[in-house]
């Protein structure tokens, strides 16, 4: 049997790194970028190019866009709303959750279905072991379209509000750019007397691979909302956290983040949870 054909809207790192690997598995791709030229090298390597945005919609049943944000998506497809009933669009777009569910709403306004993803890797690894991506919008779309998202990378799909893929993506994203900070913060304390990055690099891995080992009983106890403290309480916690702040000031380095984390463990400390294991964080930052 052939492989259905899709069309690709967006031909930035990801969008072209998409291309590659679907032309691989044998899919027919149309693609359009608002930037002709950024189309020419996967043209050359068997792409179709779409003359315009309708006929981008016309060639095949499936869209995936692949865009800066969603205010893209209807600068795009705003100029050709006529095309886009019976069209299943697939935004791999990033942006806000409420963005996300307006664009399902103006996509069924116009006849067509989204379906919204989040890709978890860079261009480099698209398509390659370990890529996952995260979908949410209708399970019998998704279900549809699963054997050609598999080719992009591990295809998860986590449930059928809009946004749900979104904020898992978001969710990670949160970790990853937040822990880096914390690393380069660490590193810059560091350096303030004298060590190099790559001294500190092997503490600052085991550490990141350490950091999983905690989150098996993490998510038991903030799931189940009991938070014993019998391991690493919020007051030694928060002690730690005081240690960090001052050190960063005596360093003249930034302490921006180092505030933000001792700011929530005084506040689990002023609302009686001192005790508590640092789980109970959680309910602080829910409730700010
Ligand atoms: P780029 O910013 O390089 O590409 C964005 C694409 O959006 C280009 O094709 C660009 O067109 C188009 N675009 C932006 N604004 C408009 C507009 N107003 N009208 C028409 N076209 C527009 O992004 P990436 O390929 O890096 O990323 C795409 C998406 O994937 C983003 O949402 C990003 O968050 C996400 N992502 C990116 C990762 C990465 O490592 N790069 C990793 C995981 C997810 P033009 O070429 O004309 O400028």
């Amino acid at each position: 049997m052939s492989k259905i054909g899709v069309t690709l809207v967006g031909l930035g790192p990801m969008g072209q790194a998409m291309v590659r690997k679907l032309l691989g598995a044998g899919h027919a791709v149309t693609v359009w970028n608002r930037t002709a030229s950024r189309a020419d090298a996967v043209v050359a390597e068997g792409a179709t190019r779409a003359a315009d945005v309708a006929d981008a919609l016309a060639a095949n049943g499936v869209v995936i866009l692949s865009l800066t944000d969603y205010q893209a998506m209807y600068d795009i497809l705003g100029t050709a709303t006529d095309g886009l009933a019976g069209k299943v669009v697939v935004n791999l777009s990033s942006d806000t959750p409420a963005r996300t569910r307006e664009a399902a709403q103006w996509l069924a306004g116009h006849g067509a279905e989204l379906l919204t993803g989040g890709v978890m890797v860079p261009a480099v690894l698209v398509g390659e072991e370990g890529a996952y991506v995260f979908y949410s919008g209708s399970r019998e779309v998704f279900d549809r379209y699963e054997p050609m998202l598999r080719v992009i990378g591990r295809p998860d799909y986590v449930g059928d509000d809009y946004a749900l893929a979104q904020l898992y993506y978001q969710a990670q994203l949160d970790i990853f750019l937040t822990s880096l900070s914390a690393y380069m913060h660490a590193t810059a304390l560091l350096n303030s007397v004298g060590v190099s990055a790559e001294s500190f690099r092997p503490y600052a891995e085991d550490n990141f691979s350490m950091m999983s080992m905690y989150l098996p009983e993490a998510a038991k106890q903030i799931d189940a909302g009991e938070h014993p403290g019998d391991g690493a309480s919020v007051v030694m916690m928060g002690a730690t956290a005081d240690h960090i702040l001052g050190a960063s000031e005596e360093a003249g380095i930034d302490t921006g983040l180092p505030k933000a984390v001792k700011a929530h463990y005084d506040r689990a400390i002023e609302s009686g949870h001192g005790a508590d294991s640092w789980t109970s964080l959680i309910e602080r930052i829910r409730k700010p």
